[in-house]
């Protein structure tokens, strides 16, 4: 049977056409990558599971004011979404240091941060995503500094919803990634959040244990990702059962 047409594959999702202008269908994969793509693996469920977290979170979002691309799930791996132009930065905020940023500054994982920060990254895989200034976004022209200054309120806000849910399910919400795109409306652009948010692009500690229920279970080899991305569905209600093992994904709405 005919397929809709493929618009763009990335390492996580595959966006197709959408039935309307101004739509895509966004694919979840069950494929990880981690390292800029030097670690690869299949996790059988991971498209299912980020495909109902990216909707739980979006869907709250959209509910409490913070526009989003997100339109509706149309099914266990795919969801229908707003065509945006994503503007090409990856935009960070910390909680607390960890990754990188306890790389870079030597500050201690686990640290909490004076105050949330936000950074940037500029998305290119051959360049390995590097961290960029506000001056280069705007010298470069990928923003305008009120964009810029509209991206930092969203990803605050975002921060503020997030590390909110993940609060009352006992998780610590460490630092995530969001993707901003633009629409236009006549003459008018908005800027919302386009991509995903799931455990993919954040990092969730148990508050009690430190047990990771993210990426980092799969980049440093901590156990099955699919077992703690169920967990997080688990505690947020959106699941029966573990999906990522056994007979294979099942979903109850
Ligand atoms: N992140 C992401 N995609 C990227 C880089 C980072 O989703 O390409 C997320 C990552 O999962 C973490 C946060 O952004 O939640 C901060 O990542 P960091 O800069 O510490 O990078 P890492 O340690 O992953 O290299």
């Amino acid at each position: 049977m005919a397929r809709r047409k493929k618009i763009y594959e990335g390492k996580a999702k595959i966006l197709y056409e959408g039935p309307e202008p101004g739509t895509l269908v966004q694919y979840f994969k069950d494929d990880a990558t981690a390292f800029n793509a030097e670690k690869k693996a299949t996790i059988e469920g991971k498209g299912v599971l980020n495909n109902r977290l990216s909707e739980h979170f979006m869907t709250g979002l959209n509910t409490i004011g913070v526009p989003t691309h997100f339109i509706k799930r149309l099914n266990m791996r795919e969801q229908l979404i707003r065509s945006v132009e994503i503007i090409p930065l990856e935009v960070i905020v910390r909680n607390v240091a960890a990754g990188s940023i306890s790389k870079r500054m030597g500050i201690e994982e686990g640290t909490p941060l004076p105050r949330p920060i936000v950074e940037f990254s500029y998305k290119d895989d051959a360049l390995g995503d590097p961290l960029v200034p506000e001056e280069y976004i705007i010298a470069f022209g990928w923003a305008s500094q009120q964009d810029l200054d509209d991206i930092v309120a969203l990803a605050l806000r975002v921060n503020d919803f997030m590390s909110g849910i993940m609060f009352g399910i006992n998780i610590k919400l460490v630092d995530f990634k969001i993707e901003i795109g633009r629409v236009f409306d006549g003459d008018f652009q908005r800027l919302i959040v386009a991509d995903e948010i799931s455990p993919d692009s954040c990092r969730l500690w148990d508050m009690k244990t430190g047990e990771k229920l993210d990426k980092d279970v799969f980049r440093r080899d901590l156990g099955d990702l699919a077992d703690a991305y169920t967990e997080v569905a688990n505690r947020l209600g959106l699941m029966p059962k573990n999906i990522g093992s056994g007979s294979g994904p099942k979903l109850v709405n």
